[in-house]
């Protein structure tokens, strides 16, 4: 970063303002009240929260143990078991209720219910104890979208393992580094999984890393695609086998509510993937208040969060939070696209989903594929939406909420991080007017802050960077096994402040609207200027899908922005349109923020979660040898737009 780095530029305005229904907010789970009853006694928030939520072997008396900040401590003479709180609990009065409508891509479903789910967790524990697997050891987990996911992960909740799931999309390569870093005992894979018609190996992926990491022992393979899979004798057992005859019944070890329950890898957005851990009692605070909150979650709602469980997102709001709020779930295993482009919109409509939670990439995927898709169904069950991953542009919000939410179901835009484990900054849907591409405000309990360079904070209407003010429930404890890389990455930036990484502006109303990574921010005559509205600008063009935007070095203004754009299907990209797109910059954000160069491409480089990376087009952009491309998702991209961006005009 610049050293002249100064509080980052508010450019763009955005007017739109969407209040909730009436009928919304008279059936609200939280009402604007919340916010005043949390601020008079945050602490005194969090233990409500915790002691009427969770179900405690025994109740925590302690709430925050600030003693050795910033390894904060919460409710730490508290003792529960996770699986026991997402299934046993439930069993009695809500057993037959469904946890889980899984859709196979190939079009097999399974209804599973929580006593079924806790019956298959139940073997499943006892299959991974038979193995030698015990309390604190940890269990890597490599599976595509399949039941079997969320029921190993609640195995090793239920016998105090500590579960490290790598998402199912990762080469051998990152699953080695992180089965390697975690020194994981037992890894639990697939034969193969499905992705667009088609099988991945993820047992030959495993096999490749396994070679690479002797503290495995065993490796458990689910049967999903029926591919020829290579066992070896004594290390490979089929997941079939090793549960079969297996008691359903498995004692819910008892756990301090400061234990490890987790490792989960950051998606590698900026670069080495950081394991970051978190607990038990505090996380599952988090998880289950800001569900039940957030998503405004009724007993009868069909709720479907449809990240990948390889992701926090859905460790938090698929397994953990849903689960243990008694919630009715759909799970989805495939692409989006397959078979056809509104595969998402046929199983809203076949289950009746009330709820839907996905990110921007997805969302700006949609509306290039055409409304067409959406607009064939029948989406009226849906009642609330979210986001999360990206900021959101403007233009994909309004789409979102006409087309999918039918210009009347709330939009929560939900940010958080690996780290967070739980949403942070996000609307409360019957409590808050929403505008979209503002997160609005710090979630009951939090508050947050927008700073300069010294931490000063920065009045409203500016913007700067991001920082939490005070600890919270689900926070991350450390990184594994590098206390000093939690302290330096999180907590050294500005004293006492949890720093996330994220530039942010707030409104004259103090709504705030977060503006992408400040690794990302361009500097441009003198202007911190985010990339984030100079896409948002892009993306308001009737023309655009997608942009990514880096700033590159130029002898005039020290960066110029040069903008990498994906345009809606059927549009065509001619210097007419690259003279509109700057025009449509300057005019919503000014001259300084004018593309200098515009690439038209089929798509922009990714993360394997779908983020757009921008420090390969960084790289493009200033010719440099590319950077490590390992979680990207779409390589070949990279080589496309470098060919493309060599040839492309310039003012
Ligand atoms: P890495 O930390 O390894 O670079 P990552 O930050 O992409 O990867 P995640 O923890 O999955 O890994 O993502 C959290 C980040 O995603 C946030 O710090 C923020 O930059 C972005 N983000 C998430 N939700 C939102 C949102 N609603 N609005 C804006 N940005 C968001
Ligand atoms: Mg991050």
């Amino acid at each position: 970063m610049a050293e002249t780095q100064q509080a980052i530029e508010n450019l763009l305005s955005e007017t739109r303002v969407f209040p909730p229904s009436e009928e919304f907010v008279a059936g609200a789970n939280a009402t604007a009240s919340i916010y005043e009853e949390a601020e008079a006694d945050w602490l005194g928030f969090w233990r409500d929260q915790a002691l009427e939520r969770i179900t405690w072997f025994e109740e925590p008396t302690e709430i925050l143990d600030d003693s050795n900040a910033p390894f904060y401590k919460w409710f730490s003479d508290g003792r529960l078991n996770l699986a026991y709180n997402c299934l046993d609990r439930h069993l009695d009065t809500d057993g037959d209720k469904v946890a889980y409508h899984w859709v196979g891509e190939p079009g097999d479903t399974r209804t599973i219910t929580y006593r079924e789910l806790h019956a298959e967790v139940g073997r499943f524990a006892n299959a991974l104890k038979s193995l030698g697997v015990a309390r604190g050891d940890r269990v890597a987990i490599y599976l595509g979208m399949i039941p079997e996911l969320p029921v190993a992960m609640l195995a090793c909740a239920r016998i105090g393992a500590v579960h490290s799931v790598v998402f199912g999309g990762f080469s051998s390569d990152s699953l080695a580094d992180r089965i390697q870093d975690a020194d994981a005992r037992l890894l639990i894979t697939s034969d193969g999984a499905w992705r667009r018609g088609s099988v991945v190996s993820l047992k030959a992926n495993a096999d490749s890393a396994v070679a690479r990491c002797p503290s495995i022992e065993h490796v458990v393979v689910v049967r999903r695609t029926e591919n020829e899979v290579a066992m070896e004798e004594g290390r490979d057992l089929w997941y079939q086998d090793v549960v079969a005859g297996r008691p359903e019944d498995c004692p819910a070890e008892s756990m301090n509510a400061e234990d490890l329950l987790y490792i989960l890898y950051t998606s590698g957005t900026t670069g080495t993937p950081k394991g970051i851990v978190h607990t038990q009692g505090g996380y599952l605070t988090g998880a289950m208040t800001t569900h039940h909150y957030v998503f405004d979650i009724k007993p009868d709602d069909v709720y479907w969060c449809a990240a990948d469980i390889g992701w926090v997102t859905g460790h938090t709001y698929i397994v953990y939070g849903p689960l243990a709020n008694g919630t009715t779930g759909v799970m989805y295993e495939g692409a989006p696209n397959f078979p056809d482009n509104d595969r998402l919109w046929q199983i809203i409509e076949d289950y009746g989903v009330t709820v839907f939670y996905t990110a921007p990439t997805a969302i700006r995927a949609f509306m290039k594929w055409g409304d067409r898709y959406p607009d064939a169904h029948d989406l009226s069950s849906i009642r609330l939406l979210g986001t999360v991953g990206e900021p959101i542009n403007p233009e994909a919000w309004i789409w979102y909420h006409e087309h999918i939410g039918g210009g009347a179901a709330p939009i929560v835009d939900t940010w958080w991080q690996t780290e967070t484990g739980s949403i942070m900054i996000t609307p409360l849907p019957g409590a808050v007017v929403t505008k979209p591409g503002s997160a609005t405000r710090p979630f009951p309990g939090i508050t947050a802050d927008v700073v300069d360079e010294d931490g000063n904070s920065v009045p409203l209407g500016g913007g700067g960077f991001l920082t939490i003010d005070r600890p919270w429930p689900s926070m991350l404890r450390t990184i594994y096994g590098d206390d000093a890389r939690y302290v330096e990455t999180y907590w050294s930036r500005f004293e006492g402040r949890y720093f996330p990484g994220d530039g942010c502006k707030r409104d004259e109303d103090g709504y705030y609207w977060l503006l992408g990574r400040v690794d990302d921010i361009m500097l441009v005559a003198g202007h911190n200027i985010s990339t984030t509205e100079v896409e948002s600008a892009l993306v308001s063009h009737p023309g655009v899908a997608e942009a990514a935007v880096v700033g590159r070095t130029d002898a005039v203004t020290g960066q110029a922005v040069a903008a990498f754009v994906t345009l809606r299907q059927g549009v065509e990209g001619d210097a007419a349109l690259l003279e509109d797109l700057r025009d449509t910059v300057a005019d919503k954000i000014g001259p300084i923020a004018k593309p200098k160069s515009i690439v038209f491409t089929d798509d922009l480089p990714k993360t394997r979660s779908g983020k757009i990376m921008r420090r390969l087009l960084r790289d493009i952009s200033e010719q440099r040898r590319l950077g490590d491309v390992t979680t990207l998702a779409n390589a070949d991209i990279v080589e496309e737009i470098a060919a493309k961006a060599s040839t492309s005009t310039e003012d």
